[in-house]
């Protein structure tokens, strides 16, 4: 099953008569279940390629196909419910907010889902007790590590289930004990059947998928599965 489809995907910024092509024919396609890096040193258009994959940003050229849906020519409108319903967003700033506790941060994509309020509370629990942070779901994010607030974000991730987890940089702000801990964490999503999308420009974090995507210069150069190490 085909969740991640691109097809000569391409994506040109224009200020005023300069035009620069950041993206410049990607082709894709992720596997449900997968753990995919994608890896690529700074302006090789990682960022572009992860906006695109998130629903933030559509092609200028090419085709996105998303959980079978063709994305590439949808409204913002309807992006903005495709993002909330298909995509599980981890990134490098957690984005959370400081003065919920950490179960009301982990609800907000059901809400925005229109899922019940009598669900919510215990779909987060859930997602929360998933990450291990089960006995912190009343805590704000001020108390917890970093590497328990990346925990936090990735329960909110997963809580509605996503089609696949996006995740930008996760361990950029981290201590090499919280890179582990989150980085363990993907890893069992991956064993319990997540697709796993992780956009990074550090070649040990991308060892730790299972197929590594190289961009440069807006090109895909590479596609290689990881060797079990
Ligand atoms: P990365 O995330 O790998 O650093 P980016 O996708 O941010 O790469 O950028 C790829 C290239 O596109 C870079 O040369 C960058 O300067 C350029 N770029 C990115 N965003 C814009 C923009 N909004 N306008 C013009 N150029 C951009
Ligand atoms: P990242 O650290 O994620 O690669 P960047 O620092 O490359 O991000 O870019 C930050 C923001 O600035 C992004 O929204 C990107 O699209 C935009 N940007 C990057 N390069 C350029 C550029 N040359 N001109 C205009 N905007 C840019």
């Amino acid at each position: 099953e085909i969740v991640v489809a691109l097809s000569g995907v391409r994506k040109t910024y224009r200020s005023g008569s300069i035009e620069f092509e950041a993206l410049r024919g990607v082709d894709m396609s992720i596997a449900e279940g997968e753990y995919v890096a994608v890896v690529g040193p700074s302006g090789s258009g990682k960022s572009t390629l992860m906006n695109i994959l998130g629903c933030l940003d559509v092609p200028t050229d090419g085709s996105y196909h998303l959980g079978g849906e063709d994305v590439s020519t949808m409204t913002e409108a309807d992006l903005a419910v495709v993002r909330n319903r298909r995509i599980g967003f981890v990134f490098q700033q957690f984005n959370l907010l400081p003065s919920l506790p950490a179960w009301r941060n982990v609800e907000l994509p059901l809400v925005y889902a229109g899922v019940h309020r009598s669900e919510r509370r215990d779909r987060a629990v859930e997602a929360l007790t998933r990450v291990g942070l089960g006995d912190r779901t009343d805590n704000r994010p001020g108390e917890l590590s970093g590497g328990q607030q990346q925990r936090v974000a990735v329960a909110r991730a997963l809580v509605t289930e996503p089609d696949i987890i996006l995740a930008d940089e996760p361990t950029g702000n981290l201590d090499s004990a919280s890179t582990e801990a989150v980085l363990g964490l993907l890893d069992e999503l991956h064993e319990s059947g997540r697709t796993i999308v992780l956009i990074t420009h550090e070649h040990d974090v991308a060892a730790r998928a299972n197929r590594n995507l190289t961009i440069r210069d807006g090109l895909i150069t590479a596609d290689e599965p990881v060797m079990a190490s």
